[in-house]
Order: structure tokens, then sequence, then C-alpha cells
């Protein structure tokens, strides 16, 4: 494991395991905690107001209260920001509040983002209800067209958007030719690296200008806390149209004759303190510094349950590829997939764990459903929970679970039949997965 990983402005690390274990933090209060305490304080005593007034006008940095920033949320935003390359980043509540903290720190009413049409439900519903409602349009385009890309972008248009690998169908984003057409049309790439984690890919090494994570998901890994992250990866000039940018690049209304980009682009700050001061400030999108913690410990082990989630999946769908009740695996770790060449140039160390297969049909959409019904309830060891991303395994039926609201259409264009069923493989033993696999799908035959 030699790939460097520090970001700029965070400690220099030998390699990605050094830094998921220790980036970030240095024990620095008398106690010298080896491990990152939980700072469990809403408030922080200031030694003047002198001080206290530098802090509330930017003038300085540090911390006022809990809900715009703790010490161990901190050392996990260093840490993450560290193993993605990035300057900077700032942790909210969930992989929610990451987006769409990201989106409207870049876009506000009257603007546009162009996202792909194969994203996660609930950023489909984030864009096109909660956003929509707020003045924000998007244009959803087929990810895998780059012209479709470059035809949706108008004058307004603020923002790319998509995901590193997809859920559920785990196809694959051609980053750099996304990134390309995104810088081509000025604004920045978003990218969703939560199925991935940086230790599969490093979005910001292919053009992405700003990562987000579900840290609920591999970064935590265990299924026991939800939060999210945004990283800047500080490669995205907004200074260089600043008509285009006015929250960064004109005074910041909050703090008097203060102007974002003047003030913090050097450090990488800009986007960040933007956000922590405006959308988390105001919306109150705060990590806490228990679930800081948690993610802090998932972290330290992300590169090893990064592998074995990644092989054993592997083997769980070759083994379904094989299957004669299985009519097609979606997996890009297989030769016949369509983004095998994406996954071999982007994804080399795995393709991670979150992926499905569609039962083959009988032809009656009755049957084939209460076939897909039989496989989910006669599965024992891979358990039917709406997550992704935990040590379990675990099943979903997107089409009437997580991507229930997407219409009969949108689902079409997502490429999600009745018949899909989604995996996410844990860490247990991987032939013991098969088997409960060949088990549930034994009771279709004969
Ligand atoms: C789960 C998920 C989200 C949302 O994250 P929460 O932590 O549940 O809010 C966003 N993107 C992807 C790809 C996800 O899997």
């Amino acid at each position: 494991m030699t790939t460097p990983a520090a970001g700029r402005d965070t400690e220099p690390h030998e390699s990605f395991a050094t830094a998921q274990v220790q980036a970030g933090y240095t024990p620095g209060v008398p106690q010298n905690t080896a491990v990152t305490p939980i700072y469990q304080s809403n408030g922080y005593e200031f030694p003047s107001l002198a001080h206290a007034r530098d802090v509330f006008a930017l003038r300085q940095m540090g911390n006022v209260y809990s809900r715009n920033a703790n010490p161990t949320q901190a050392v996990f935003e260093k840490r993450v920001a560290a193993l993605e390359g990035g300057r900077a980043a700032v942790a909210v509540s969930s992989g929610q509040a990451a987006a769409a903290a990201a989106i409207l720190a870049l876009a506000s009413a009257g603007h546009h983002i162009v996202a792909a049409r194969q994203l996660y439900g609930g950023t489909v519903d984030l864009l096109s209800d909660s956003l929509g409602t707020l003045g924000i349009e998007v244009t959803y385009v087929d990810q895998d067209d780059p012209d479709a890309w470059r035809r949706a972008v108008r004058p307004e248009t603020r923002a790319f958007f998509a995901e590193t690998i997809t859920n559920p169908l785990a196809t694959v984003l051609d980053i750099r030719a996304v990134a390309d057409l995104a810088h081509e049309a000025g604004v920045p790439l978003v990218v969703d690296n939560t199925v991935a984690s940086p230790y599969l890919v490093r979005p910001g090494e292919h053009g992405a200008d700003i990562v987000i994570h579900s840290a609920t998901k591999y970064i935590g890994g265990h299924g026991v806390a939800l939060g999210g992250i945004v990283v800047d990866i500080g490669s995205f000039d907004f200074g260089a149209d600043p008509e285009k940018w006015p929250q960064f690049t004109t005074p910041y209304d909050r703090f008097g004759d203060l102007v974002l980009w003047d003030r913090f682009a050097d450090e990488g700050l800009a986007l960040i303190v933007y956000i922590k001061t405006r959308f988390i400030h105001d919306f109150g999108t705060t990590l806490p510094a228990w679930s800081s913690f948690q993610f802090l410990q998932g972290l330290e082990t992300l590169d090893m349950r990064m592998q074995r989630h990644s092989e054993s999946a592997l083997a769980v769908a070759r083994f379904l590829n094989a299957h004669p009740e299985v009519e097609r695996v979606w997996h890009p770790g297989l030769s016949s997939s369509p983004w095998h060449g994406l996954a071999q140039r982007y994804l080399p160390r795995g393709a991670s764990s979150v992926f499905s297969f569609d039962l083959a049909t009988t032809g009656d959409p009755v049957r084939d459903d209460e076939r897909v019904t039989a496989v989910i309830d006669g599965l024992r060891l891979i358990h039917l929970v709406a997550n992704i991303g935990d040590a379990r395994s675990m099943v979903n039926h997107p089409a009437s679970m997580t991507h229930y609201h997407l219409t009969a259409d949108q689902l079409r264009a997502a490429q999600i039949s009745p018949r899909t069923i989604r995996l996410s493989i844990g860490l247990e033993d991987p032939t013991d997965l098969i088997a409960d696999l060949a088990h549930a799908l034994a009771a279709l035959e004969g």
C-alpha cells in the first residue's frame, strides 16, 4: 500500500493505510489520549471577549457552538479530506444533507443542475422535489452519453452531479470524461463517492471538484451511525469567473465586507466555510460528536473492509452469473459487463459490494413477482434491510423499496426491472452467502 494519501493542507502520511488511522489527529490536550476523544460539549469557552469577537467575525477560526463545529467532527473532516486527496471537508448529519449542502452552495433559485439519471433514489427526490420547490431546476441525462451532458447545459447551469459507482446497478462513471464536460461548461463536477469509498477510487484524481459521501455506508461500515461529508478537492477556481459565483466573490452578507474567496481561497476553505456558516448554521444538519467518533473507528479498517467487500461481492456475482434462474448480473467486475473497461480503469482495487441481479422472467408479471418474493423471503443470512455498506449482507427490492417513488418511466430509464434484486455484500464468509443464495434460488426450480 504505497498510494500517497495526504491532501495538500493535511499532514503528510506515507500511505492510505496510515492516513485512515492517523490523519487529522495529534494529541494536543494534556490528557494525551491516543484515540480521538468524543468532545461531548455544546459550547466552547473563549479566553476573552476580544478573542470571541475575532472568531465570530471569521478573523480567526475557532469553536463556537457544536451546531457548527466540534473537535471530534473536525478530526473526521481532516481524515476524509486526506483520504480523498482534498483540501478540506465539512461533515453533516447524513448523506442527504451532504448532497443538499453541496448543491445549495453552488446553486440558488433560477439556477440549474445537470445530473445523471442513474442517481440514488433519495438524491433524485432531493433534486426533483425539494430543490425544485426552491427554484433550482434539474435535467437528468444518461451518464454514459457525453452528448447528453453537453446538450443539457444552459447559461444558468451551476453543477454536474453523478455517482462514481451507482446504486443499485453498479454502473461506473467515466469520471474524467464527465469532469472535462463540466469544466467546458464552466461548472464543477460534484461526485457522490459513497459506494466506492476513497479506498477504491479518488474522484479528485480524475477531475471531480467536490466529492460527497453518505458516511452511513462504507465509511462507518457497521450500520450504526448516520452521517455525510462534503470534500472540496480544491480544483475548481471560483475566482476565475467571479460574476458567476457571487456567493464566494462578493461581500458575504453575514460578515460585513468579508469576501470568502479573498479570505479563504489560499487555505482551500471558501466552499467549506460557506456551507458551515450558512447551511449548517441555518438548517442545523449537524454531525454529532458521537457519530464522528464512530466514523473515525470505521475509517481505521476501511482498506481491509473494502478489499473483503469487493472480493466477496465479485465471488457472489460470478455465482449468480452462472445460475440458470438469473437473467442478468449488474456487476462491473464481470468481463461481460458494459462497464468492465471503466471498472478496470477507475477501480483496479475492486468494485465495492453493492450490485444487482435480475431474475429470469417467466413472461408472467404476477408469477415473476411471486418468484422475487420467494427468493428474498427465502434468504436466511442475507437480511432484508434498506441499507448498504454494512458488515452484514443485505438484500433489497429497488422497485418496491428504495426506488418506490420513481415512476414506471423513471424505473425503465434507470433500467430497474421488477425482477431486479439488489445486494450489499458484507464481511461474512462468501461461501456461506453463496450457499444462502443457492438455497433461496433452488426454491424456484421445478
Ligand atoms: C444512502 C445513500 C445516500 C444518502 O445517504 P444518507 O446517509 O442515508 O442520508 C446518498 N447517496 C448514496 C449513493 C447512498 O447510497
